[in-house]
């Protein structure tokens, strides 16, 4: 339920995140040496490495630590009838007004009565926009041709209900996951990542006996809320909100969303919705294919519910930065640090030699070898010990190894802690071990 607890809101907070994204290469403006094209991201080093890590949390979570869900990877490109049956073609819109002055469009639902860029009130009247991006298969571009980029994974889910029922012998209640790229022509995308018209979505079709929905719904609700606060958004910055009924999608009976208060105030992460046998449904009717379950136990066919959670990848990746930022200040010296995840994070470990000095180049390499077999690695030898510290700490790399003169005499490193800065010394035998032992956090 919403709490009444209301941060405050912080746009210098925004504005510090976005700043650090660019300059250590998080998240580039796309095609910037073209003046990029309007809120289209590209993902650099540091970007590429933690989108990849929310997606792994996100399958630890979802497949590799349950027993009653199985991934696929369905196809972007589609036969279009499956977004006829879906009804995305006809429903899957925003409402659009013109600005008869100065000519920007706006969705309607996200504005007062008068145009956000000039202030004039002579509108058009809303219609629908639908958000699907349209494109041609193949050499000739006609009616006969045209596919759609798809707007969400699930829809290759339930397409693909039958495949999966019968190659993994799998009965309700039991799940089918998939992430991946998906498109909306948004009207308004902005705020940085947090709305683009290419983002990334990790969804789950879980299929349950019909009236087990409403238990598996709260079921999913605190298991993804929990998820979150795992990978370490602290739960005053997240709340459960359930969509009142005008709110509601077409197929959904209910929904419920994670939402996190971003600087600007909350904002949702993921949709929880119990989509029914909407989906199932739909297509069994379009595709003339019976996609009931043969309950053998109860000796009767049924469509299954469907619960969905539905995840951007991209914008938890934003929330998760935006919650892990933080300035302090260590020895009279001002630093930021992203407290992230270790599992979060780019780089789990900095390998960083005391000097450039050749001596200590062969040890520090057999120290980078062995901890790159486990951890995503950084190797740095320039610049002074503190500077590197501080640069790590500001890409939120929650641990550094140090090789000294020493090291070569007791085959001892120093590890250092990113939040209490605390150092500790180790054989080099222990490091593996060690660190390992600090990441199920
Ligand atoms: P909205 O009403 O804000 O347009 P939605 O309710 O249509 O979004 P869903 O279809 O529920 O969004 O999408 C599931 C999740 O996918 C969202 O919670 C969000 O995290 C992510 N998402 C949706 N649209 C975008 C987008 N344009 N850019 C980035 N992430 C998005």
């Amino acid at each position: 339920m919403p709490t009444s607890f209301e941060p405050a809101t912080n746009p210098g907070l925004f504005d510090a995140v976005v700043n650090l994204c660019k300059r250590r290469g998080f998240v580039f403006p796309s095609a910037e040496i073209y003046g990029g094209i309007r809120s289209t991201y590209d993902y650099g080093p540091l970007g590429a490495l933690m989108l990849r890590n929310v997606r792994e949390a996100w399958w630890r979570a979802m497949i590799q630590e349950r027993d009653d869900v199985v991934p696929i990877d369905a196809a972007i490109l589609t036969n279009p009838k499956v977004w006829e049956a879906s009804g995305h073609l006809a429903t899957f819109t925003d409402p659009l007004v013109d600005c008869r002055n100065c000519k920007e469009r706006w969705r309607a639902d996200q504005i007062e009565d008068a145009c956000p860029n000039c202030g004039s009130k002579d509108l058009t009247e809303a219609r629908p926009f639908n958000l699907m991006f349209k494109t041609y298969v193949g050499p000739v571009e006609g009616d006969s041709s045209v596919a759609y980029l798809r707007p969400e994974t699930a829809q290759g889910m339930f397409v693909n209900f039958l495949n999966v029922l019968t190659t993994t012998r799998r009965r309700p209640p039991f799940g089918i996951a998939q992430l991946g790229r998906a498109f909306r022509n948004e009207i308004t995308p902005g705020n940085f990542v947090f709305r683009t018209r290419e983002f990334e979505l990790m969804e789950l079709e879980f299929f349950v006996p019909p009236a087990d929905s409403p238990r598996w719904h709260q079921y999913w609700c605190d298991e993804r809320l929990a998820w979150y606060t795992r990978y370490g958004i602290t739960s005053e910055k997240l709340r459960l909100r359930p969509h009142e009924k005008e709110e509601l999608s077409h197929y959904s009976a209910g929904t419920t969303d994670v939402e996190f208060f971003f600087p600007w105030g909350w904002g949702e992460l993921e949709g929880i919705a119990n989509r029914t046998d909407f989906d199932l449904r739909a297509h069994q009717e379009s595709s003339g294919t019976s996609l009931e379950y043969f309950d053998q136990a109860a000796g009767e066919s049924y469509l299954p519910h469907v619960v969905e959670p539905a995840a951007g990848a991209t914008r938890a990746m934003m929330a998760f930065l935006l919650a892990a930022y933080d300035e302090d200040e260590i020895a009279g010296e001002r630093r930021a640090v992203l407290r992230l995840h270790p599992r979060l994070a780019p780089y789990q470990v900095a390998v960083l030699p005391l000097s450039k000095k050749e001596t200590l180049a062969p040890l520090s390499r057999d120290v980078l070898h062995r901890l790159q077999r486990y951890f995503m690695c950084e190797f740095d030898e320039t610049q002074s010990i503190g500077r590197r510290y501080r640069r790590q700490d500001e890409i939120g790399t929650p641990y550094c190894v140090t090789i000294d003169f020493e090291s070569l005499e007791d085959q001892q490193v120093t590890v250092r802690d990113r939040d209490s800065t605390e150092q500790t010394r180790l054989p080099i035998e222990d490091l593996v071990p060690h660190l390992l032992g600090r990441f199920d956090i």
